[in-house]
């Protein structure tokens, strides 16, 4: 039986094949590497009926997934999260088929544990022996957990402006931790810097190596498997880096290719927020590539990305599933993470409150119609970001009353 049918790395810009059984960084021409799998041989074992009776994490789909041995699986149960309807909260803003699939569940709090575990099993796999990463504090967080479990070292470096938890998330799990006076670019020089005087690390940032891609795109095969094998309508997305909307466009290929959907995708949104907007800009100018974001801010630090490497691929996948990119304020974003965590009981991140904003927004501007079936991704909890909520309520005194 066939435990992963990876077959070769392709360049994202010219197509050339490079060997997945080695470490590799991006391509010749500096762009993302993505896997490729003999998906006919997949199929022979990876079938709808099969994942039945599968275990509810992301390495249900192992065919399509690099690591070649399961005994490399380094997993902390990640995967499977809940598609939840979102039925008071979607009726409030005109789309009551909105539905959110919680990633705010899953070990680490944040969608990063998903490219995390699998591109720590497979660098683990590989040889290597620490991984290196510039991130805005989920990813590092989600990295060093992960490495920690792999018997791996970690070298993380984030922006101080990074939410604190994640911090303490890195030293916790034994990671080395430096704070840069700058933003996640600044952060990606110094590692990038580092990384050659230190024998068995390898770069693991956003989209420099392979496999996070890869454990992103699970969200894709899960979500339609949620659905009974359909697609939604329309996918809202907080795009950073934007690895989890490649994934997912990658995932619903592979899946039309497996023969399991249809030729009809989901039209995918790309959102960002209005201090931090390249990726729209590029949309809206009808441009292939982003050109750097000056002086980037926004509350929703996760999604502060000023110049995405896989900008041109994010543009791709939404133009080809005749998707839109939406920026929104943060204003908007912060009122609306309050009112879907009122409406349902769901505290999100503000990356994905900047979804909810987008489908408010989309809904009354016409781009989504009222009965379509809409799925934000909750990129991480709530919890994860206390400061986002202003609490500001009575001490009362212990003999006091209340009003
Ligand atoms: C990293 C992150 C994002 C953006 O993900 P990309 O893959 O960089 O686009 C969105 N939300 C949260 C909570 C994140 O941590």
């Amino acid at each position: 039986m066939t435990y992963s049918a990876l077959s070769h790395l392709e360049c994202s810009r010219a197509g050339t094949r490079y060997d997945a059984d080695a470490v590799q960084g991006v391509s010749d021409l500096g762009a993302p590497l993505l896997a490729r799998y003999d998906l006919e041989r997949a199929g022979r074992t990876l079938t709808r009926e099969a994942l039945a009776g599968r275990p509810a994490d992301l390495w249900r789909y192992h065919e399509v997934l690099p690591v070649r041995d399961p005994d490399r699986v380094v997993t902390l149960g990640e995967g499977m999260t809940p598609l939840l309807p979102l039925r008071r909260y979607g009726a409030a803003i005109g789309v009551p088929g909105l539905l959110m699939k919680d990633e705010g569940l899953i070990p680490t709090g944040s969608f990063k544990a998903r490219g995390a575990a699998v591109g720590v099993s497979r660098a683990a796999e590989l040889g290597v022996t620490g991984v290196a990463m510039p991130t805005n504090g989920n990813a590092g967080a989600a990295w060093a957990a992960y490495a920690a479990r792999a018997g791996m070292a970690a070298l993380i470096a984030m922006p101080v402006d990074a939410p604190p938890i994640t911090r303490a998330e890195c030293l916790a799990t034994g990671a080395e931790l430096y704070l840069v006076d700058g933003l996640i670019g600044d952060a990606g020089k110094l590692i990038h810097a580092a990384v050659p005087e230190r024998p068995g690390y390898q770069e693991v940032s956003t989209l420099r190596e392979p496999y996070r891609l890869e454990g992103k795109k699970t969200m894709g095969y899960e979500l339609v498997e949620q659905l009974g094998w359909a697609v939604p309508d329309v996918i809202l997305y907080p795009t950073g880096g934007g690895v989890g909307l490649i994934g997912i466009y990658k995932a619903l290929r592979e899946m039309q290719e497996l023969g399991w959907i249809g030729e009809r995708l989901p039209r995918l949104v790309a959102v960002q927020a209005q201090g931090c907007a390249p990726i729209v800009a590029a949309f809206e100018a009808g441009e292939s590539v982003s050109v750097p974001w000056p002086h980037a801010a926004t509350v929703a630090f996760g999604i502060t990305v000023p110049k995405a490497l896989g900008d041109f691929l994010v543009l791709e996948a939404v133009r080809a599933t005749g998707g839109t990119a939406v920026a929104v304020s943060d204003d908007a974003l912060l009122a609306e993470q309050r009112r879907l965590a009122a409406h349902e009981g769901t505290f999100v991140c503000p990356e994905t409150a900047a979804c909810a904003a987008a489908a408010r927004q989309l809904r009354a501007g016409g781009g989504i119609a009222a009965g379509e079936r809409v799925v934000l991704l909750n990129t991480g909890a709530g919890l994860k970001y206390p400061e986002t909520v202003d609490v500001r309520v009575p001490t009362l005194a212990v003999d006091g009353r209340i009003p």
